[in-house]
């Protein structure tokens, strides 16, 4: 069984859907990689979804990827005395470190980090920047500050520092032993939250030591300000515009969304669209039009990925939620200016061998109206060169790595699948005609196309192509 779109769907798993029945449904439905939200949830609730993805995997008998979603270093305020807090405009606030006693206009705030970074003028967004308050004045003791947007915070709002660096580890404590948990579990990918500079993707990885592939959330403008590198040094990247539509002014959000997506295909790693898509179905089986047309932009932008949260996580319809999206990756993948408008942001290839041979795999397959490529591949690299192009004719990934093959159900256009390991070029031939014909893809006379690295078990190279006729 392989999808009939290019772009993938990726679903959070939450009370609304982790029973085995609605897991197996939200798969049916066009789900290619399930998110486990670590900001929600026991170890024990996350273990049953796990073992319970597995188990499916047994029963539709393909890949299906796993990604835990780290909460990170989510700052928020403490209890208040009264338990919830009016605020006017130009209100006088002091922040106290927890325990602190203040009146009733403190607001405890239990990071003692903040204390040391922020500097007046600063702002801090309380409630996903609901209420605003600058900073006007800093002790280690207290912050003052005054209120510049309006209303009632309560126990436990998360906050948010956009213009501050803080001296945080993007992996708390709960993180790492979240981590260390979904590592024992086997998990796909890990997102890592909050990610504010290229060191916390190193010192994350150091932790993983290859377990997992690592994706950097890109949410704080910190993270902008380093793209380049936090790109380069992750796995993939996801455009988390929940938080950056906190972070930054909502109207940067939808040109941040085009830049990332452009960044990662010249960078040749897959990236996530999240948040919101489509929000309204949390409470209503149909979408608005705006929802509707912000999956299809994403589509547009060429995205490897799209997102569902509180959708298929908490909300009424999540299978409901999971069919519109690929009700709406098919139509706009067959619209009549998909081609022209996703192949615009084509960028400029670097001309490695590696890259050369990819291209030229998809132009030959497009070319002779081939009806697949197979692509040979140890990691999943030779699969990310060929999808770079964004090619019509999909991709079918062999590989003998199991990990490799769950970790590539995120990537655009490519069916991945567990195969032998392969050491002579005839056995390549037959591995890839069987899987062609077996999944579907490929039937007398048609003509597939063949990629893979030779000496065959060796990472690192695609310098081979063939045109095989089954
Ligand atoms: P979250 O991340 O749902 O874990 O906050 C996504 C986002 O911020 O958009
Ligand atoms: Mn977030």
């Amino acid at each position: 069984m392989h999808r009939q779109r290019h772009a993938k769907i990726v679903a959070t798993v939450g009370p609304a859907s982790s029973s085995p029945e609605m897991l197996r449904a939200l798969f049916r439905a066009g789900v290619d990689t399930f998110r486990l939200n670590f900001s929600h949830g026991t170890h024990d609730d996350h273990a049953k979804v796990f073992h319970a993805l597995r188990a499916m995997e047994q029963e539709f008998d393909t890949p299906i990827g796993i990604l835990q979603d780290l909460q990170g270093p989510k700052i928020r305020i403490g209890t208040l005395r009264e338990g919830r807090l009016a605020l006017a405009a130009g209100d006088r606030v002091r922040f106290v470190p927890e325990g602190k006693d203040g009146d009733a206009q403190s607001i405890p705030l239990p990071h003692p980090e903040i204390f040391a970074a922020v500097v007046p003028g600063q702002d801090l967004l309380i409630d996903d920047g609901r209420v605003r308050i600058t900073v006007t004045g800093v002790t280690d003791e207290a912050i003052d500050a005054e209120v510049a947007v309006a209303g009632v915070i309560s126990n436990r709002k998360g906050v948010n520092l956009p213009g501050t660096m803080l001296d945080l580890s993007p992996l708390t404590p709960k993180d790492r032993v979240d981590l260390e948990f979904g590592l024992e579990l086997g998990v796909d990918w890990v997102a890592l939250s909050f990610v504010q500079k290229p060191s916390d993707i190193i010192e994350a990885r150091g932790l993983i030591g290859g377990r997992a592939n690592l994706m950097a959330k890109i949410e704080k403008p910190q993270a902008l300000d380093r793209i380049d590198d936090i790109v380069r040094l992750s796995d993939g990247i996801m455009v988390a515009r929940g938080d950056m539509g906190v972070e930054l002014p909502q109207e940067e959000v939808p040109g941040r969304q085009k830049e990332l997506v452009r960044l990662c295909r010249l960078a040749v790693k897959p990236v996530i669209i999240a948040t919101q898509m489509l929000d309204s179905m949390v409470n209503a089986p149909t979408p608005t039009r705006a929802e509707a047309s912000d999956v299809a932009t994403a589509i547009y932008d060429g995205t490897d990925a799209v997102m569902l949260s509180a959708e298929s996580a908490s909300g009424s319809y999540p299978i409901e939620a999971v069919t519109m999206m690929d009700r709406i990756i098919r139509k706009t993948e067959r619209h009549k200016l998909y081609r022209s408008i996703v192949l615009a942001i084509e960028p400029d290839i670097e001309e490695t061998p590696s890259h050369a041979v990819a291209a030229a795999a998809a132009e030959v397959a497009e070319m002779l109206r081939a009806k697949v490529i197979v692509a040979f591949t140890l990691r999943g690299t030779t699969a990310l060169r060929i999808a770079r192009r964004r090619p019509e004719v999909p991709i079918l990934a062999l590989t003998p790595n199991l990990r490799a093959a769950r970790q590539l159900c995120l990537l655009w256009g490519t069916h991945s699948v567990q195969s032998r390991e392969i050491d002579s070029y005839e056995d390549m031939v037959k591995e890839a005609r069987d899987h062609a014909v077996d999944l579907d893809y490929a039937s007398s006379p048609d003509l597939i196309v063949v990629v893979a690295g030779v000496p065959f078990g060796q990472a690192g190279s695609t310098n081979n192509m063939r045109v095989l006729q089954i």
